[in-house]
């Protein structure tokens, strides 16, 4: 099921964990398949978690249901210059709350029709459709 649910998903480099069903949305906890990660400051790999960091992103749609993915993005402490880093995830980018083709399936729907009726469609506010297509 959970490898099922991995290929379905179809996002590069991480793996479905868990999924819970609460009413009309589905949560996916999904988690890296690499267990090290490249400090940012010196290009060091490292494999010392430091922390775990959960958050709740949103995810394009399966049929009528609401999707948001559970993701860790974990925190490492770089072996070579001892500082905590956020791993760097390709499908979110860091500080927003939902992935890359979340916003791009906003996106899309903008360019086919306005503002106003895709906020209303997708259950969020003008302006954090605005956000998204920028
Ligand atoms: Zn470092």
């Amino acid at each position: 099921m959970k490898r099922q649910l991995t290929e379905l998903l179809s996002l590069t480099g991480v793996h479905v964990k868990s999924q819970k069903q609460v009413d009309d949305i589905l949560i996916l906890e999904v988690e890296s398949n690499s267990k090290k990660a490249v400090c940012p400051r010196c290009h060091k790999i490292s494999s010392r978690l430091h922390q775990n960091h959960y958050s709740l992103i949103k995810d394009i749609p399966w049929g009528e249901k609401e999707v948001f993915l559970r993701v860790n993005r974990r925190q490492f402490k770089c072996e070579k210059c001892s500082l905590p880093f956020s791993e760097e995830l390709n499908f979110v980018r860091k500080r927003q709350k939902h992935t890359v083709r979340y916003a791009q399936h906003i996106t899309e729907q903008v360019v086919n029709s306005d503002l106003k009726s895709v906020a209303e469609r997708n259950n969020l506010t003008e302006s954090e459709v605005e956000t998204m297509i920028k």
